[in-house]
């Protein structure tokens, strides 16, 4: 048996030995072809390899950048440790040593040698840059021995000092854990002792001095003493770096951001090179261009004889870059010259590190900017004139997110600082939704739905944190704020879903649900008084704030954009717009026709009201059609006006789609009126009231939505159509003789049964060809056809389409039919617990569900072609201006999405995003 198992335990150290003595756990920065061909030739998987930091430093190395030399000790060794119980993997360390050596013959220098001393620095860096992995530690390899012998080196007592103090300072920080207070305190001790202000005072001496406080205070927190031996320091750092990849900061913020565990951290050993040897020395940061703006001028800025983060940590007023024009002008022109390299090896726009020792330039990072959404867009479409990437890249670059918040309106900055300078800053919290508002608070959903309908108040609902009974009011609301919570609250997800500017977790906010009151800040606000929240940066603000819209026409990048991702994108954008100043305005925004106007809100205006009521009520066929006589002009000239709008594209009219009880006043309120007319004993208009409650009594059905109405009440009532059909092909007519484009196309709503479209049809069409020969208009490009929006349609569609020359698939409806819910009841009740159980994924009337619904669409669209190959098929739901849903009907075929109007550069996009992940698809004429 011992045998046995001696022989198992052997074999499996055996194959141990094999996996890991192999391994190349450290590659040097000009190893990168290595590391590359390990990979399979993929850079990303390189990135995973090194991190984002290793893989750019050693990438700019083969690039001829000036670049320290050094190395990367890998992502699978940082795996590798944390697996086998916080130890180096077998080898690793002898590969680390392995490559100092190489450094250190690259540079002359030796690593712990007090003749020539090696220094370097220890960095972490992940695939993805990350908050919370470990700082970087500078000058390792200093200790008393190597400080003297620097000194002697460089003649610079005071450099040597403060380099080796910012070690041990460091080094008791980062990779000891110690608080920065004692050390911060330590100092600022001492130069009040001295009378000192700025640390550009301090000597060599003085700096001297501090390196002994330093070490006394670790010896203080830690019981031993700061370690002399260089590769114990490089050792230590190497396996703090790795320890903060499991750190709590570094876990929190993968699982807030949805990265694996099994990344790993790769740590970056670097030659040190030094920015504060004097005057002919600094340190900058800079982008390569405006990170807010996107405009193509380098930004950033330096300062001299300084190391590492003294830039950032605003100690000293730095100098804008472009000052080293002036202070190091050929530093300036090699360092201009290798960034725009940079940004042509990657085509994007980088953010870089850089320091210069005694005039010399070296690069020290390189990543990918981060930068607003306007950046975003203004950098791909220059990126194109620039010719350093293609169109389609371009718009593939530009998320449809970025968009949104682009289009959305915002405050603009100027607001904003003023309202910061006047002490408005009321509290921070998450972004959880973008847009801005302002609007009077309420801090229940109740009276927050009351104040914005009853009252027509903007509204800002604010609670500690909201569930499933508050959606109403947060739907009725301007904007959400809540003082607990995060990105994945339910206040932030039902904001995000339905489009509602949201702050979550501003926690500074103290709020008072009994008192009605919030404090913060040192300031309360009552219930019913104003802020304003910022969803995009997450600020909220006292006081009402001006809110600034975009405006697309002045916006010649963005446009230059959209027009290229029209040349790539197959679907077609429509928008749905009833007036013809929305139809103005959707062409403005690219719209390439009208996939849904709505007749039946022409009828609520108040001049054709009452016609439209003494319509409905008609016992009288003579009466009836006087009304219908009086409500055509109505309509004609409404959709002339849509026609001369859209001149050239095509317009769908919908024929009257809701019940009629929709046109009829309150039943409950002429209820009370007539009771109280009755009780108080007056004649006076009774008879009339008592005559119009009746019909209406009559004309109630207990679920309206599913009774009498669409298709079925032009089968019930075919006159009120007639006159619409006749309306829009005069108003066409007219049109046309004025020298404009008119396609209209009818569009009845609601068909279950192909007999119905056969019964109601046949008649439509007669109308519009007799209009026709009464204009004497003998060419006129027209179409007949119908929503699909019922299941039964969708599942007869083959039959359907022998009649209907176009299909519109009504996804509201057609939701609601197939999953079996009423939308309103749905939203307000159980649709966000569902979501949030995972019930559902997405709340299908924001999001197409593709497994029932699209499942009934496609089946529509393909037996439906079958019959009829040119089919036009297009979508007029809310779903049209959905990203996700676009893609689903690129998918399946559709010609075009209709969508609101200020949705549809969003679908503009995301029709050619859809268009590039998968390929034109089945090709329509355009
Ligand atoms: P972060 O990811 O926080 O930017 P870095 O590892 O990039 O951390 O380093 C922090 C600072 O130290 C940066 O200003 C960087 O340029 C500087 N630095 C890092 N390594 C060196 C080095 N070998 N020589 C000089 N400066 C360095
Ligand atoms: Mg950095
Ligand atoms: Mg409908």
């Amino acid at each position: 048996m011992f045998h046995l198992d001696y022989i198992a335990a052997l074999s499996g150290w055996l194959i141990f030995k094999e996996q890991n003595v192999s391994k190349q756990w450290v590659y040097l920065f000009t190893e990168v072809a290595q590391a590359e061909a390990y990979k399979g030739g993929s850079w990303d998987a390189v990135r995973g390899l090194l991190g984002g930091k290793g893989a750019g430093l050693a990438d700019m190395t083969r690039a001829g950048v000036p670049v320290p030399p050094g190395f990367t000790i890998t992502t699978e060794a940082c795996n590798a440790y944390v697996a086998g119980g916080d130890k180096f993997p077998e080898g690793m360390w002898d590969q680390v040593l392995a490559a100092l050596k190489k450094v250190e013959e690259a540079t002359g220098k030796k690593f712990g040698d007090p003749a020539n001393p090696l220094l370097v620095s220890c960095r972490s860096g992940a695939k993805f840059s990350m908050p919370g992995m470990m700082d970087t530690v500078l000058n390792i390899g200093l200790n008393d021995e190597t400080a003297a012998g620097m000194v002697k080196l460089t003649g610079n007592p005071r450099f040597v000092n403060d380099s080796y103090r910012r070690l041990v300072e460091m080094f008791g920080s980062v990779v000891l854990g110690i608080p920065d207070e004692p050390f911060e305190d330590a100092l600022k001790e001492y130069k009040a002792h001295k009378g000192y202000k700025l640390d550009t005072e301090m000597t060599a001496e003085d700096w001297q001095a501090m390196v002994g406080t330093f070490k006394a205070i670790i010896k203080k927190h830690k019981g031993f003493v700061f370690p002399q031996e260089p590769l114990k320091q490089l050792s230590l750092a190497t396996e703090a770096v790795f320890h903060s990849w499991m750190g709590k900061k570094a876990i929190d913020y993968r699982r807030a951001a949805n990265i694996p565990d099994d990344l790993g951290t790769a740590v970056n050993i670097v030659t040190m090179v030094f920015g504060n040897m004097g005057n002919d020395s600094g340190t900058g940061v800079a982008f390569t261009r405006n990170p807010s703006t996107g405009e193509k001028k380098m930004m950033g800025e330096y300062l001299l004889n300084a190391q590492g983060e003294d830039v950032v940590a605003g100690i000293r007023n730095t100098d804008p870059v472009e000052n080293m024009s002036q202070t190091m002008p050929d530093v300036y022109k090699q360092f201009m010259e290798i960034t725009a390299r940079l940004e042509k090896h990657y085509k994007e726009m980088q953010d870089v590190e850089f320091t210069i020792e005694r005039g010399k330039l070296w690069m020290l990072q390189t990543r990918t900017a981060k930068r607003t959404a306007a950046s975003e867009v203004k950098v791909a479409v220059d990126m194109v004139n620039e010719g350093l990437i293609t169109k389609e890249e371009a718009v593939s670059r530009v998320k449809t997110e970025q968009l949104d918040a682009l289009l959305h309106p915002y405050f603009d900055e100027a607001t904003m600082k003023a309202a910061e300078k006047a002490g408005k800053l009321y509290a921070k919290g998450v972004n959880a939704s973008p847009g801005a508002a302002s609007g009077q608070i309420y801090f229940d959903a109740d009276t927050a739905e009351k104040m914005a309908k009853e009252h027509k108040q903007s509204v800002i609902m604010v609670r500690p944190f909201t569930k499933p009974d508050d959606v109403h009011g947060m739907l009725a609301a301007k904007g959400v704020l809540t003082s607990e919570g995060g990105a994945s609250s339910h206040a932030a997800v039902v904001a995000r879903q339905f489009g509602v500017p949201c702050v979550v977790g501003a926690s500074m906010m103290q709020i008072d649900l009994e008192k009605r009151l919030m404090t913060s800040n040192g300031i309360t606000v009552k219930e019913g008084e104003w802020i304003s929240i910022d969803g995009a940066t997450g600020k909220v603000f006292v006081g009402e704030l001006k809110t600034t819209n975009p405006n697309l026409e002045e916006m010649t990048d963005l446009l230059t954009l959209l027009n290229w991702a029209d040349s790539i994108a197959r679907l077609q954008v429509w928008a749905n717009s009833d007036y013809p100043q929305d139809a103005r305005r959707a062409r403005k925004f690219g719209a390439k026709g009208i996939g849904l106007c709505r007749t039946e809100h022409m009828f609520f205006e108040p001049a054709r009201l009452p016609i439209v009521q003494r319509m409905i009520l008609a016992k009288d066929p003579a009466v009836q059609k006087a009304a219908l006589d009086e409500l055509l002009p109505f309509q004609r000239s409404d959709f002339a006006g849509l026609f001369n709008a859209m001149d050239g594209y095509p317009v769908i009219i919908r024929l009257i789609d809701p019940p009629m009880h929709e046109f009829m006043p309150d039943e409950e309120k002429l209820f009370e009126e007539v009771v109280t007319m009755r009780v108080q004993g007056e004649t006076k208009g009774l008879a009339e009231k008592e005559t119009l409650l009746a019909a209406i009594k009559a004309m109630h059905e207990s679920n309206p939505m599913m009774g009498l109405r669409g298709v079925r009440l032009s089968i019930y009532m075919p006159e009120l159509v007639e006159m619409q059909v006749r309306a829009i092909f005069e108003a066409a007519c007219d049109e046309t003789k004025k020298g404009i484009v008119v396609k209209p196309e009818v569009m009845i709503p609601l068909t279950g049964t192909v007999k119905e479209l056969e019964w109601i049809q046949p008649r439509l069409v007669r109308i519009a060809k007799q209009v026709l020969e009464e204009k004497g208009v003998d060419k006129l490009n027209y179409k007949f056809g119908t929503m699909i929006e019922i299941p039964r349609a969708a599942v007869t569609a083959g039959e359907i389409a022998a009649v209907a020359e176009f299909f519109s698939f009504g996804t509201n409806d057609l939701t609601q039919m197939t999953f079996g819910y009423s939308r309103d009841d749905a939203e307000r009740n159980f649709l966000v617990k569902y979501v949030e159980e995972g019930i559902l994924v997405k709340n299908p009337f924001q999001t197409i569900d593709r497994a029932g619904v699209g499942k009934l669409m496609q089946m529509a669209v393909n037996d439906g072609r079958a019959v009829r190959p040119n089919l036009e098929v297009g979508i007029c739901g809310e779903h049209g201006g959905d990203p996700d849903s676009i893609e689903f009907c690129h998918l399946i075929g559709n010609n075009y999405v209709s969508c609101s109007p200020f949705r549809v550069p969003i679908a503009r996009l995301a029709a050619a995003h859809a268009a590039l992940k998968h390929g034109k698809g089945l090709v329509q004429d355009k």
